[in-house]
């Protein structure tokens, strides 16, 4: 092998490398279902709803939230009661605890998760 072969050789590795940090990640989203999107869109729009009322009320990461708190009314952050109105597209259950941990649903083991 002589040493252009070996330079060659390495700008090909580098490359392949290179690709399949680009093309792994975006074949690991399309294979998502359209229900785990939906869900995972509530999730982020749950999310956003604790980050709104932290900053509001000034709020620490130990401090507990409840779906009451961000949701279920025209005065709150998500309109629609969470688990009646905004609800998993597979009737997982939506759930939250602090607002310092990310909400959750039920069915996370099918990819349902922040
Ligand atoms: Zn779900």
């Amino acid at each position: 092998m002589t040493r252009l072969d070996r330079i060659q050789l390495a700008i090909l590795g580098l490359a392949g490398c290179t690709l399949s940090a680009v093309v792994i990640p975006n074949v690991v989203k399309a294979r998502r279902t359209p229900s785990t999107n939906a869900c995972i869109a509530n999730l982020k729009s749950m999310q956003g709803a604790i980050e709104q009322l932290a900053v509001e009320h000034q709020l620490t990461p130990t401090n507990r939230v409840t779906l009451e708190d961000i949701s279920g009314g025209a005065d709150k952050y998500i309109k629609q009661a969470i688990n009646v109105g905004l609800k998993c597209p597979v009737d997982g259950t939506y759930s939250v605890t602090t607002v310092g941990e990310l909400p959750r649903c039920s069915t996370a083991t099918a990819g349902h998760a922040l």
